[in-house]
């Protein structure tokens, strides 16, 4: 008899990956190759992101209906609230449950240029969980199969407009309160701040999984990009690494998977139940970061198969 493999014995790892609706007829079709790549992994589910004020919300409605025709792949469908009233939203989430969406990761979005909100507007994610709360118990005789799954955002470094981190994990808390299954984090550079924000969160009573959300670290310019985006600040030590490989590609590469590997290492050593990855629309620094990871993952083959025989 053989002796399992450790991986075997690892309780499994859950998967998924972050996809943007295209801009243009060439950025679909490399969107599309890197689906299919992605398919091949057999993730949980792949979450597709909202522009805020629903900017580009019939691309986003279009490519999670694609998903779900074209491909065995679960959608997540991001939604932003704020600023939109109940009526606009109550209808956004009633049109994404007619299409067959269970998931919703419920953010806020962000802030109009001015700050201003419009009068009446929802103001927090917390107030989006709620609606759609409401909906589904409106709807409950549809859902024999289930609940809708409701995921939030969660942050391991201070959110920028937060006063503190303590008041980010009372929010974080609320959020699950109002009725949230699950967390995704923001991007994080340093190991130690997935599992500080794991430790704060579980002492202030939140019980919900929270998954790191990784970037592969292979792009200085997308590093420095997102960083500008989000607030967090890079890793100085491995902007400095990437900058001295100069123009050699591959080396950079090389250099972003083994720092991206580390970081996702270091959080399912503090216990995260997935890794959730940022893909900016392009498979290979994802899957070149899990080849080296191996992670123990469930097989579903007979999924894909039905899908082929379709
Ligand atoms: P909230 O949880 O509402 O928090 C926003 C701010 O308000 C925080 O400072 C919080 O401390 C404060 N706050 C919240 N509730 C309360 C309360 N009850 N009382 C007092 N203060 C409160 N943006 C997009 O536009 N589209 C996307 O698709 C998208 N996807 C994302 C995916 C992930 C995994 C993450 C982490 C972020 C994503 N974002 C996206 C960015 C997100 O919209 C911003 O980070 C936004 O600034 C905050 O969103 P939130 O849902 O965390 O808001």
């Amino acid at each position: 008899i053989e002796a399992p493999s450790s991986s075997a014995l690892a309780p499994p790892v859950a998967l998924s990956y972050e996809l943007f609706p295209p801009r243009s007829d060439a950025a679909s079709a490399t969107l599309w190759k890197t689906i299919h790549e992605l398919e091949r992994t057999d993730p949980d589910y792949v979450s597709v992101t909202y522009g805020a004020s629903g900017s580009n919300h019939a691309k986003a409605l279009d490519l999670v209906d694609r998903l779900q025709i074209e491909t065995t792949l679960r959608p997540l469908a991001h939604l932003t609230c704020v600023g939109g009233t109940p009526a606009e939203l109550s209808a956004i989430v009633n049109e994404l449950l007619d299409r067959g969406v269970r998931g919703i990761l419920a953010l806020r979005g962000d802030r109009p240029q001015d700050g201003v909100l419009p009068h009446g507007g929802l103001q927090y994610a917390q107030d989006l969980i709620e609606l759609i709360r409401r909906i589904e118990m409106r709807r409950s005789a549809q859902f024999a199969a289930g609940k809708i799954a409701i995921g939030v955002a969660a942050y391991p470094t201070k959110h920028p407009e937060s006063p503190s981190e303590a008041h980010d994990v009372e929010v974080l808390l609320a959020k699950q309160r109002s009725g949230a299954d699950f967390a995704i984090t923001q991007v994080f550079f340093h190991p130690g701040q997935y599992s500080s924000l794991v430790h704060r969160a579980r002492r202030a009573g939140v019980t919900i999984p929270i998954i790191p959300g990784i970037m592969p670290l292979t792009s200085l310019r997308r590093i420095l990009k997102l960083s500008q985006l989000s607030g967090v600040e890079p890793d100085g030590a491995l902007v400095d690494r990437i900058r001295s490989v100069g123009d050699d590609a591959a080396l950079a590469r090389k250099v972003g998977v083994e720092a991206t590997v580390a970081l996702a290492e270091a959080a399912l050593g503090a216990g995260a139940p997935g890794l959730h990855l940022y893909t900016f629309n392009e498979h290979e620094s994802a899957l070149d970061v899990l080849a080296r990871l191996n992670l123990p993952r469930p097989s579903r083959p007979s999924l894909i198969a039905r899908h082929r025989a379709r």
